[in-house]
């Protein structure tokens, strides 16, 4: 298998890997700071891992045990990916383009990955399509990422319904963006048990840092998934960050209402740009169709400005996804986008 390229450089501008683009509110941190310093450092985690699962719960109306913690959502994606896959018998069916790394996990986890293609035009979703290809193929798991990393669009939760409804197989939702969205299908969990939710405290509460995750399923799903993991798997430093974070999760609200708004701002910019294709994001980045791309994202790196390219992935030639910076940093790479539309640079 090729490496995963995460070659990074110390970008002036950071807008390739959809991060928050601000540190923790400082009240926030405070919080954080204090309860660092009373950690038993000589102590296995014990009631930490419980109490957040129990926090998480309470949120959703549901028992600690629909709740999995892991490091970051990655980890238990894989760890689904692996439990459910484990054979080329075992197809794995998601949409294409989404999170690229989808298909390296199956490819790991040896089990036969089956894209579905989105639309060329918008990436929307051929519900029906995607529906009879898990029946067809008898799939063992099936994963729609909403709203959709890297193209940025929301599927509804009629649509998520639907897909529900019409298979059997255990269901992946993975909303790592949907705190920019809202149109959770958490509120599905009750009535179809074979519907599993991934969540990630990496991008709307800037916890990227951390790697915490989470799970909501049922608990037969949750207590399969659980034998995969050693124990005392999460770390007590990242278990009580995210534990306060959760807590005082109103205080991120105004972080994620600015990156929204930013986001709604550069939209409306770039599609001022001659040949910019600008596609519809629900969530903290845009992606962008330029026939250019691949030189103006060397424009980019020539400045420190780090955007993300797919290279030749499927159903993203000439495609860049750009993560939503402070205002000073879009104006800042807005600006060198225009100069390279009108000739100037
Ligand atoms: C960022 C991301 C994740 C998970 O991030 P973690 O930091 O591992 O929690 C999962 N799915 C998608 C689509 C993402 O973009």
């Amino acid at each position: 298998m090729p490496s995963y390229d995460v070659v990074e450089r110390d970008w002036d501008i950071k807008v390739n890997a959809n991060e928050c683009n601000m540190n923790m509110p400082p009240l926030v941190a405070e919080r954080v700071m204090s309860r660092l310093s009373c950690v038993a450092f000589n102590r296995y985690p014990n009631e930490e891992y419980d109490l957040l699962r129990e926090q998480i719960a309470r949120n959703f109306k549901l028992q600690k045990e629909n709740i999995l913690i892991g490091s970051g959502s990655s980890e238990i994606i894989e760890k689904l990916f692996y439990c459910f896959g484990g054979s080329p018998a075992h197809k794995i069916v998601y949409p294409q383009p989404s999170f690229s790394m989808y298909t390296i996990y199956a490819k790991a986890a040896e089990a036969t990955g089956v894209p579905v293609d989105l639309s060329p035009v918008d990436y929307s979703l051929d519900i029906e399509k995607f529906v009879r290809t898990v029946n067809d193929e008898k799939a063992s798991l099936a994963v729609i990422c909403n709203p959709n990393n890297p193209t940025g669009n929301g599927y509804t939760l009629d649509q998520i319904e639907y897909i529900a409804k019409n298979i059997s197989c255990p269901f992946l939702v993975d909303e790592a963006y949907i705190e920019f969205y809202g149109q959770t299908a958490t509120g599905l969990l009750k009535k179809y048990p074979h519907l599993i939710i991934a969540r990630t405290f990496s991008k709307a509460y800037g916890l990227a840092s951390c790697r915490v995750g989470y799970m909501l399923a049922s608990r037969e799903i949750v207590a399969m998934i659980d034998k995969s993991y050693m124990p005392y798997h999460m770390n007590v430093l990242s278990l009580v960050t995210a534990d306060i974070c959760y807590q005082m999760r109103q205080e991120f609200i105004p972080h994620i209402q600015i990156m929204i708004s930013e986001r709604k701002r550069m939209q409306e910019e770039l599609k001022k740009l001659p040949g910019v294709t600008v596609y519809p994001s629900e969530t903290n980045f845009i992606l962008v169709h330029y026939a250019e791309a691949q030189k103006l994202n060397e424009l980019f790196e020539s400045k420190g400005i780090g955007v993300r390219h797919f290279g030749d992935a499927p159903g993203l030639k000439d495609c860049l996804r750009i993560s939503m910076g402070r205002r000073e940093e879009n104006d800042t790479w807005y600006n060198y986008f225009k100069a390279f539309t009108e000739g100037r640079a």
